[in-house]
């Protein structure tokens, strides 16, 4: 393999795999999902993306007693031995490539937060769980604002139901993308949210320790008394009356017909999210939630769910989906080469996406443009981050243009696109690389020419 082809890592320990726990080494299969997404949404070339496991053990006692599995058969390893070879890693891996970007994927929550920590100014890197997930669902909040028609931002009230690691990224992102998109300050966002996790209200004299990732977001302005009562979701709403609900908890159905119809007693156009996956964890059935509000809400689910139709107008739920944002953000990343990945170019990001849903799709109740759109987006997105690189003056490729339109078209025409072999391929069953393949598979061995 040659040193210079690899532009995309995407990097896991396979310990938290979404809806699956810990997989040990079989988590490969979400790194190679989603160098697959580079290639088909952000146009990197199949050649140059690289899906990583890091055998660290695994927890998971029936993979470690399964005699098929081929990892170590070890619990994993201490944190000094995992940042070791994490340390390791990431001066390797940007050494060898260093035009790649690296991203983390599935890493659990007593890592994730530290390694982002750790590496996010120091090498070319982001963590889709945290920081993708926040640029997409704040992208999503924004447009749903607008939706709602809010013109006080500062009288609006987000609880959100799960305080793990997309929860934090997504809250984060919130209050950079609203307070910018607004001009308020970021403390005045964030005094709009509020966390729930399993014990109840996320709050500074809860009366146990929370973890770090939650110390931030832990309210310090209810009384000790009332933090006793607000043990579950229905407590801190009745006590919030939140004007959007944000579910990231993988718990299914606790976004109830009596919360949705009491939060729609105040408020006109709930926002609803119920963004946990796969859809038996959905907060709330999106279908349901439209009939429980007469069509009202304004809703993104985390997976995909087919319109309603309620009293003759179709309702259609967006898909927040990380797909939308982290190809452009890694697409950029390649283009620009910046030594590392501020929070600022996600934030851009999201303002980008917040501004693609056309006029029709809006009408129709959008958030986001249709995924079918999604190499369009994924310029859109790639340009908004090379530009804010150029305005931060950390675009080290200085042979770009300097506006939009010419760093989208650039976005575009970077991307790889399959080229179909002709009849003939198909007639005789022989591969022929084509010549940009050729080149990128420089030596013979590496494809097969069958006679
Ligand atoms: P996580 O394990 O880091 O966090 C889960 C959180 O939910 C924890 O804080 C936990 O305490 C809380 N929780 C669990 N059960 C609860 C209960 N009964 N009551 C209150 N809180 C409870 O996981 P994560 O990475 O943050 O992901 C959470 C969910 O979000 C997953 O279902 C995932 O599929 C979904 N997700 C969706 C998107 C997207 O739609 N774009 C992106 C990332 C994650």
């Amino acid at each position: 393999m040659r040193k210079k082809n690899i532009e995309v890592i995407v990097l896991t320990d396979g310990s938290r795999i979404l809806g699956l726990g810990d997989l040990g080494v079989n988590g490969i299969g979400i790194s190679i999902g989603k160098t697959s997404l580079y290639v088909a949404a952000g146009g990197i070339k199949p050649s140059r993306v690289l899906p990583v496991v890091l055998d660290v053990g695994t927890n998971n006692l029936e993979l470690r007693n399964n005699p098929l599995y081929l990892g170590t058969r070890k619990p994993r390893c201490d944190d000094d031995t995992f940042y070791q070879l994490m340390d390791e890693f990431m001066k390797e891996a940007s050494t060898t490539w260093p035009q790649a970007v690296i991203q983390f994927e599935d890493f659990s929550n007593n890592h994730c937060f530290d390694m982002l920590e750790r590496y996010q100014t120091k090498y070319r890197c982001f963590n889709d769980d945290i920081q993708g997930t926040g640029s997409v669902v704040s992208a999503g909040y924004l447009s749903a604002l607008k939706a709602a028609g809010t013109t006080d931002v500062t009288k609006t009230r987000i609880v959100f139901f799960g305080a793990g690691s997309a929860a934090s990224g997504v809250a984060q992102s919130i209050v950079d993308v609203v307070s910018q998109a607004y001009g308020l300050s970021k403390e005045q966002i964030k005094k709009t949210v509020y966390m729930v996790d399993s014990k109840g209200l996320v709050a500074a004299n809860r009366g146990d320790e929370l973890a770090p990732h939650k110390v931030q977001w832990a309210r310090d302005d209810v009384a000790a008394e009332d933090v006793q009562k607000l043990k579950t979701l229905e407590d801190v709403v009745k006590h919030v009356k939140p004007t959007a609900l944000i579910g990231l908890g993988a718990t299914g159905g606790v976004f109830t017909k009596e919360i949705i119809r009491f939060i729609n007693s105040y408020s006109d156009h709930p926002i609803i999210f119920p963004l946990s996956n796969p859809s038996s964890k959905a907060e709330v059935n999106p279908q349901n939630a439209y009939k429980w509000t007469e069509g009202k809400a304004i809703i993104a689910s985390g997976s995909p769910f087919p319109p309603t139709n309620v009293n003759g107008k179709e309702c259609v739920p967006s898909q927040g989906n990380n797909l939308y944002i982290f190809p452009g953000v890694g697409l950029a990343s390649v283009i620009a080469q910046p030594d590392y990945i501020p929070q600022e170019v996600l934030v851009a990001a999201a303002e980008c996406l917040s501004s693609l849903p056309s006029a029709s799709d809006r009408e129709a109740g959008l958030l986001y443009p249709p995924i079918t759109q999604v190499r369009k987006v994924s310029a859109e997105v790639a340009a908004a981050c090379i530009l804010k690189l150029q305005q931060m003056g950390m675009a080290k490729n200085q042979d770009l243009p300097d506006n939009l339109p010419d760093l989208t078209k650039l976005a575009r025409r970077r991307m790889w696109q399959p080229e179909y072999p002709d009849e003939s391929f198909y007639l005789n069953l022989q591969l022929q690389p084509n010549e940009d393949l050729q080149s990128d598979y420089s030596h013979g061995e590496e494809y097969t020419r069958r006679q």
